[in-house]
């Protein structure tokens, strides 16, 4: 409701928000939460103890929440279950005393540049494929999904209940797309874990996910490499080791910029994959020369003033001119231009994300 009177009256940031519809127990994913009563994962590490439910026992070890719990550094506030991809999980909700950690290189600084061709790009040369987990199960989840559509399913027009078969049909489909949402989820935790962990300093763009979700012939590899969550987890990941993300600007042109002279072309297609220099006669792949260009935002936003960073709240709206590749270059900021504090004069804000 809050969501829906805020959107009306054009206090909320995004799309239209409409008015709330009751859950439909045929749509929605079975879920419940509990934040009462006997929730606890017992001793034997194999068994959770929920209210109405009792004790159940777990496919996976509940041994590191367990170990928390019996030590004191966790206390468990509530316990969520749901049904995904046919199996049934259960999260609890933790407040917990996590221990003071410090990144393996403090002082380093990574720039990562994400995309399609390259799952991730980073500014020390290192390139991480895109695994592309969904393309490589379109065949198998046609195959699925063709079958289920021979089978009989049903119709609330006619009353039709569905055949035992069509409900198997559906598993399976269910089943395909539980796996690929499973190994993109444990590769990019795989990714910003080691991220988070080396690196004391992580510069990520904030790209327009959903904007660029809208591009018919990409939004299917955007959707599947995860470029948001990408970015969502690099910045809980890197609070938690102790160390910090910065937020490139939306329209700092991180792909145009030569990372070798700071030159700015003013138009570079996708097509093009070697980012060669007229200045300075520069030779690189593109997405490596985005990801050290943004590694430089972090050099530059901790000498001089603010620089190509996000301010909060400040990617709302686009500029008047649009996206054009006008913008300040790390270290050649200039004076007078709105919106860019001269490097002299500026003060670096720590907190400032
Ligand atoms: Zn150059």
């Amino acid at each position: 409701m809050k969501n829906w009177s805020d959107s009306r009256a054009g206090e909320r940031a995004g799309r239209r928000v409409g008015f709330p519809r009751f859950k439909s127990r045929r749509r929605s994913t079975p879920s419940v939460r509990f934040t009462t009563g006997a929730i606890r994962v017992e001793p034997d590490r194999k068994h959770v103890v929920l209210p109405r439910l009792g004790r159940l026992k777990t496919h996976e070890s509940t041994r590191k929440l367990a170990r928390r719990v019996e030590v004191g550094t966790a206390r468990i506030l509530s316990a969520s279950v749901r049904r995904d991809g046919g199996r049934w999980h259960v999260a609890f909700c933790v407040e917990i005393d996590r221990a003071e950690r410090c990144p393996a290189r403090p002082q380093a600084v990574v720039g990562v540049d994400v995309g399609i061709t390259h799952l991730a790009v980073l500014s020390t040369g290192e390139m991480l494929p895109n695994p592309r987990h969904l393309d490589e199960a379109a065949q198998r989840m046609r195959r699925l999904a063709r079958q289920m559509s021979r089978r009989v399913g049903p119709d609330r027009r006619t009353g039709q209940r569905p055949s035992k078969r069509w409900e198997r049909a559906r598993r399976h489909v269910a089943r395909a797309h539980a796996r690929v949402a499973n190994l993109r989820r444990d590769g990019l935790h795989k990714l910003t874990t080691r991220l988070a962990r080396k690196y004391g300093t992580i510069v990520v763009e904030d790209l327009n996910v959903a904007g660029m979700l809208r591009n018919r012939r990409l939004a299917r590899h955007i959707a599947d490499a995860g470029f948001g969550e990408i970015r969502r987890q690099v910045k809980y990941k890197a609070e938690w080791n102790g160390g910090r993300r910065i937020l490139a600007d939306r329209w700092y042109p991180s792909s145009k910029t030569c990372s070798g002279c700071g030159a700015v072309k003013a138009k570079l297609p996708l097509r093009v994959r070697t980012y060669t220099c007229t200045c300075c006669g520069l030779v690189l792949d593109r997405d490596l020369n985005a990801a050290r260009n943004l590694a430089a935002i972090a050099r530059e936003a901790s000498t001089a003033g603010s620089g190509p960073v996000a301010g909060r709240g400040a990617d709302r709206k686009t500029r008047p001119g649009g996206p054009v590749a006008v913008k300040r270059q790390p270290g050649t900021a200039q004076a007078g231009k709105t919106g860019t504090v001269p490097p002299q004069g500026g003060t670096y804000q720590p907190g400032a994300r």
